[in-house]
């Protein structure tokens, strides 16, 4: 083999080489470009209150509770990521029992997509008694209003999480997972 070939090998290998280089560049660079699009769409400012529609149903389910004889109140409904921040830390760094499983942007309640709610004595007390049939009509009324919840389009906490019963809660997650929210995506 004389000099000369041996170059001529050499240089057609590299260029195999920067073939390939090039090829993910543009790639890479058409996955970014795709990426920005598709960012440009989305809101990660943090919602301030609820979803209009969760609120329009939450008013539903206190009023079509009622109709069966069930008073019920809301206790929790929008929470800011910093108040969730600080309900995670009961139980934890301060005192007090644990009362829920997500940190600040974890929870559907951050986005204004979820509530909570008890069941109302005559002296306007909240009751989280899921055995109280206050309207004596057999049936618990705790479930009744799960049944409720759940026909007005809601998810509910006892059904939802696993091991984890959390009764008091309903949310609607429009399809949407907690990493996606935390991405930026919000309901339409
Ligand atoms: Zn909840």
């Amino acid at each position: 083999m004389t000099a000369t070939t041996r170059t001529t090998k050499r240089k057609k290998k590299k260029k195999k080489g920067k073939g390939w280089l090039i090829l993910l560049l543009l790639a890479a660079g058409a996955f970014f470009a795709l990426y920005q699009l598709e960012f440009k769409y989305w809101d990660r400012s943090m919602p301030t209150g609820m979803h209009p529609l969760v609120a329009e149903k939450r008013d539903k389910l206190v009023e079509e509770a009622s109709k069966k004889g069930i008073q019920i109140m809301i206790t929790d409904d929008f929470r800011s990521a910093a108040e969730q921040d600080e309900l995670y830390a009961k139980g934890r760094t301060k005192p007090g029992n644990i009362v829920t499983h997500a940190e600040g942007g974890k929870s559907y309640h951050n986005y204004g997509m979820a509530l909570d709610f008890a069941l109302e004595n005559q002296a306007g007390e909240a009751v989280w008694d899921i055995k109280r049939d206050g309207n004596k009509n057999g049936e618990a009324d705790w479930m009744e209003v799960v049944a409720i919840g759940k026909n007005l389009g809601f998810e509910w906490g006892g059904e939802i999480f696993g091991d984890f019963k959390d009764y008091p809660h309903f949310q609607m997650d429009f399809g949407l997972s907690i990493y996606e929210l935390q991405l930026g995506r919000r309901p339409k």
